[in-house]
């Protein structure tokens, strides 16, 4: 990209699913109204930008992805930086600002982010601006948001600074940067929310529009006192608003006369290879009245070169919902057009900095093609999302409502009745119907539909040539905001599909049923796992997995159950489980499996809690796996201490795992008797050495 030297600031991203990179694209959009120009590039292209020889300012965009790594496109950029034969003073000539994004529910918060962050600074690199780090579990938008409005005075106080240390006379800067105010006030920002330097009135009028509330009058009945997703009350629905700037198209779509075939779907996978598998077992491992549905299936993947360890965990490429998609066409007045081509393009002439077309989107597929395999057509609408619909939206109060739904004032709203109440687009079109938006604008800002991970239940030792995984159905209630029940976009889909060969015996919760099906699937392996088995068969190790958290460690169990029949001269350590679930004759999963294994003394302890049965005991019995690991505290601190055993966890991350590792902590603090600092010290050092090993989702 071409840049006016006096303004430049290089500006990196390093994403893994798109989100860094909007922002990025947004802080290039925001700097031409700053009189800045930001020069682009991923943090992958290094034959693009030069860090060794770098002046001008450094903005830093960082995703986390795995439990704390890098997203893949910076793998390179770290591992050049982390050489350690660079100079603490290697990069003293740096001058930068980083902004990383993270997901608090997560043990390794933004890790991707603060690697970065900690390398450069011991690398004498420098802060311009305090680092960001926003939190996807309570919204991104609540640091980035106020972060790139502090970084327009932040970039051009550093910029100030440069001039000055090169004994440059700033008058030409400074007539360049006439907007820029107190120039000589004091830097000191915080990636706090609430510390951040909020943006100068005067730039604020430079890339948002303020709108006045003229002639539109939202009449608040009785019923609609209370906000909704489609209703405002005062002070919102009477301010004036700071929205958005509209952010450029730049997509282009048009309808070809031509036939052909549509890609494969296993195509669609940027990294890596995608086998198309046949399922041959499906079985619903829980009784009707369980809660939750569990479903186990079984994958031939003996015809592929596909391998696996247990405890890996591989990606399973999925379809939107078929009605979804129709009803998207119909709405979008595009139902006929559904098995046409289309060919997508940069719109010629977009004022879109360094637009490309998007690469989940093939050259050439039909329209029902991409809707279905490419687009993530259930996401949350991002504001910018929003404020682009506001020029699709014919009737005045839904336009007003749209805006104010992006705007600061509306801010709080946003988070109730969208963000918060997993509002999707078909949501918003059938709350806001006058609101009709083009194909290109759904291109632009729906992020790619992901492919969903789940972990190996099996061992390729036990079952050569199947691969089994184990997943619960995700439902989701209607809502005032939407009027429908859904069903999770892979495990709906999932579901749907092995219907016809379900196995389900009430009784036995028998795994071992089912039919196989002509049905096939999509897979590719998820690279970088460390969740395995210890590499010494004699070194104890124990498992924590409620509810489908189990499944990893049926593979284990599986593994290590045939390695003992095979090896009868090794020696092999004592295996621990801990699994709990709602009823004992629900959804306890593999109860006949793990009888069996303790029977044959693969597993040593079993150790099981069921959190809604009620007790008739006088001393109640532990709910969740947390408690009954706090009565086995001597054991496991022998094992993870003394013998310097494995600790597994695997499920649900939100409720359990910082349970379980709250309990670890008070366990070492009490075993060791030392204070609860010193306690989590040592776990994480267990971490750092990966003996203590989470594989946790929400
Ligand atoms: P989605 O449609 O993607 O919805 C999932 C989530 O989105 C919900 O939990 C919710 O938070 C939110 N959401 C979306 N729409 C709504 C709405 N309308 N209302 C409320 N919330 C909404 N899962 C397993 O079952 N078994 C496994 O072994 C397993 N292993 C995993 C391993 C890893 C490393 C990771 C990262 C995840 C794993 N998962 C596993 C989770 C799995 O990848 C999927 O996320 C899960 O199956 C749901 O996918 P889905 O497409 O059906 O649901």
């Amino acid at each position: 990209m071409c840049c006016d030297l006096k303004s430049r600031f290089l500006l990196l991203y390093a994403t893994q699913k798109g989100q860094a990179k909007a922002i990025a694209e947004e802080i290039c959009q925001q700097a031409g109204a700053h009189g800045l120009e930001a020069d682009m590039h991923c943090i992958s292209e290094m034959d693009k930008y030069n860090l060794e020889t770098e002046k001008d300012p450094v903005v830093i965009v960082i995703s986390t992805t795995g439990t704390g790594d890098p997203p893949d496109t910076a793998r390179k950029f770290v591992k050049k930086i982390q050489d350690t034969t660079l100079q603490p003073d290697h990069f003293a000539h740096l001058q930068y600002g980083l902004l990383g994004l993270g997901d608090s529910e997560y043990t390794f918060f933004c890790n991707g982010g603060k690697t970065v962050d900690r390398r450069l600074q011991e690398l004498g690199a420098q802060h311009f601006y305090n680092t960001g780090l926003a939190d996807d579990c309570v919204g991104l938008e609540l640091v980035v948001d106020p972060w790139i409005d502090g970084l327009w005075l932040a970039l051009k106080e550093a910029f100030l600074l440069q001039k000055e240390k090169e004994g440059m006379s700033s008058n030409a800067l400074s007539s360049s940067l006439s907007a820029a105010p107190h120039v000589g006030h004091e830097l000191n920002l915080s990636s706090e929310v609430q510390n951040l330097k909020l943006e100068d009135e005067r730039l604020r009028s430079s890339d948002v529009l303020t709108q006045k509330l003229v002639g539109i009058h939202l009449v608040a009945s009785a019923r609609d006192s209370e906000p909704s997703l489609v209703h405002s009350v005062p002070p919102v629905s009477q301010s004036a608003l700071n929205i958005p700037a509209l952010p450029p198209e730049y997509i282009e779509v048009q309808f070809e006369d031509t036939h052909g075939e549509n890609p494969h779907v296993s195509s669609l996978i940027s990294v890596g290879t995608a086998f198309e598998v046949p399922v041959t077992k499906a079985v619903q491992l829980t009784r009707e009245d369980a809660v939750k549905t569990a479903l186990l299936l079984e994958l031939d993947i003996a015809d592929t070169v596909f391998d696996y360890q247990p405890g890996d965990t591989f990606c399973v490429i999925c379809p939107n919902n078929v009605n979804e998609v129709e009803e998207l066409l119909q709405i979008l007045g595009l139902f006929d057009k559904g098995e046409r081509f289309v060919c997508v393009r940069v719109k010629q002439g977009t004022k879109k900095k360094g637009a490309t077309r998007p690469q989940h989107i093939p050259e050439r597929s039909t329209l029902k093609f991409i809707l279905t395999w490419c687009l993530e057509i259930r996401a949350i609408p991002k504001k910018a999302f929003l404020r682009a619909l506001v020029e699709c939206t014919s009737d005045a109060e839904e336009k007003r409502r749209l805006q104010e739904l992006c705007s600061r004032q509306g801010a709080s709203d946003y988070t109730q009745f969208i963000r918060d109440s997993n509002v999707c687009l078909l949501d918003l079109l059938h709350a806001f119907p006058s609101c009709k938006p083009s194909l290109n604008l759904l291109i632009e800002h729906l992020p790619k539909l992901q492919a969903r991970s789940y972990s190996v239940s099996s061992s390729n030792l036990y079952q050569p040539g199947k691969l089994c995984f184990v997943f619960n159905i995700v439902e989701f209630l209607a809502c005032p905001a939407r009027p429908v029940s859904r069903k999770g976009v892979c495990t709906g889909w999932l579901a749907e599909l092995v219907a016809p060969l379900l196995h389900c015996n009430k009784d036995t919760l028998d795994t071992k049923g089912g039919s196989s099906s002509t049905e096939k699937i999509s897979i590719f392996a998820r690279p970088n796992n460390t969740f395995h088995l210890p590499a010494d068969p004699s070194v104890p190790f124990m498992m924590v997995g409620p509810g489908t958290g189990i499944s990893p460690f049926i593979g284990f169990l599986q593994h290590r159950q045939k390695l003992r029949e095979e090896r009868t001269d090794w020696e092999f350590g004592e295996t621990w489980l801990f699994f709990g679930c709602r009823h004992q004759d629900r959804d306890y999963l593999f109860k006949d499996e793990l009888r069996c294994f303790l029977e044959n003394g693969t597993l040593t302890h079993l150790k099981v809690c069921f959190s809604r049965d009620s007790s008739t005991a006088e001393v109640a019995s532990p709910k969740y796996v947390q408690d009954v690991i706090r009565l086995y505290a001597k054991e496991v601190a022998r094992v993870l201490l003394k013998e310097r055993g494995y600790f597994y966890v695997c499920g649900d991350k939100k409720h359990m795992a910082d349970g379980v590792s709250d309990a670890v902590v008070d366990i070492l603090s009490m075993e060791m008797e030392v204070d609860k600092l010193e306690a989590m010290k040592i776990l994480a050092v267990l971490r750092e050495a990966k003996r203590y090993l989470q594989d946790v989702w929400s």
